[in-house]
């Protein structure tokens, strides 16, 4: 098959292409519960530009040897082409949608539902082959089938970014009450999607804070109650829409340059700042902890219980992701537009 393969690092992201089309044998079945899912389409993710510059290989290739050549992408969705001989449910053809990590299902992390924290897993695109080719191996443990009004190359990026988006928006949505504030910081492939979880999960007042026009008239099409250009001034005209006490739920999908002081700033006492851009350290004294109650909470994707939750704001017209479609051999393109801040919505391969 047909796949587009990372064959080394590029540290600043200089280089003029980063990944070379190549015929590279057919994802086999090894396991009974494997599924072989032939790739409708695979999103595009800031992830895979950390990958490219390294941000990953402490934990994927500490010996800086082992990973290369990869084949990234780890938000798929096609139709299954072969499964393995205990796999139920499934027929040939079938469209579906791949929760991005593989996990054994035995251990305690994961008979609890908290997949992400499972012992033992991969996951495909990051530390094994994934979805900028033809086709795929998985597990039948990540399959979701699609419902008919779903269509897999429109659909494919919710696997991971829309996932983590729907996650973190889930869980503000439990404590935000009408009246409430939820700033959304960075309204780009996961950001317009959270606006939009939100908006179907609770009643609360939503601003979104994004330094580009292109994201902000994004953010204003999902329907938002504020929109702050980020140009320097953003504390304080988010405290001024807050009525100098800031917001009671702020995501930060950037969570780089200078966002986290930020966006801890534009949280009100005994509010809950959720990380879920990943790029620089939080720093926070232990005194502004203790005096000011905020929670800080970490988000990693989501569950595959989570990613049906989310199929099925889809099926229901709650949720709509943008995306812009390229062909596997412009992953070049597609990569290069992500990384100049040129993707409205989320980038996905189609072969
Ligand atoms: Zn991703």
């Amino acid at each position: 098959m047909k796949a587009q393969v990372l064959n080394k690092y590029d540290d600043d992201l200089t280089a003029s292409s980063w990944v070379d089309m190549e015929n590279v044998p057919d994802p086999k079945i090894e396991k009974s519960s494997d599924v072989i899912v032939r790739i409708g389409g695979a999103g595009v993710c800031r992830t895979d530009l950390h990958i490219i510059e390294g941000v990953w290989r402490v934990a994927t290739d500490p010996t800086g040897t082992g990973l290369l050549p990869l084949i990234m992408g780890h938000e798929n969705a096609g139709w299954v082409e072969e499964i393995g001989s205990e796999v139920e449910g499934l027929k040939v053809g079938d469209p579906v949608i791949v929760h991005p990590k593989i996990t054994g299902g035995t251990c305690i992390a994961c008979r609890r539902g908290h997949d992400m924290h499972g012992e033992n897993g991969s996951f495909p695109g990051v530390d094994c082959n994934g979805g900028y080719a033809e086709a795929l191996k998985t597990s039948v443990r990540n399959i979701v089938k699609l419902p008919q009004t779903l269509i897999p190359k429109e659909v494919a990026a919710y696997s991971d970014a829309g996932l983590t988006a729907y996650r973190a928006a889930k869980k503000a949505s439990r404590h935000l009450l009408p009246g409430e504030t939820c700033v959304v910081i960075g309204s780009g492939g996961l950001g317009h999607i959270a606006i939009q979880v939100l908006r179907a999960m609770c009643a609360a007042d939503i601003i979104v804070v994004d330094p580009s026009d292109l994201a902000l008239s994004l953010a204003e099409s999902c329907g938002v109650d504020g929109l702050v250009k980020a140009d320097g001034n953003e504390v304080s005209k988010v405290l001024e829409l807050t009525k100098g006490r800031g917001a009671e739920a702020v995501l930060d999908f950037v969570a780089e340059r200078g966002t986290t002081s930020k966006g801890l700033a534009m949280t009100r006492d005994m509010g809950s700042y959720y990380v879920i851009g990943y790029g620089e350290d939080i720093n926070v004294s232990a005194f502004e902890m203790v005096t000011t109650e905020k929670n800080i909470i970490g988000n990693l994707v989501g569950t595959w219980a989570e990613l049906t939750e989310l199929m099925s704001l889809a099926d229901k017209g709650k949720v709509h992701l943008a995306t812009q479609e390229y062909s596997l051999a412009n992953a070049n393109q597609a990569l290069q537009d992500l990384n100049n801040g040129k993707i409205k919505g989320r980038a996905v391969l189609v072969p």
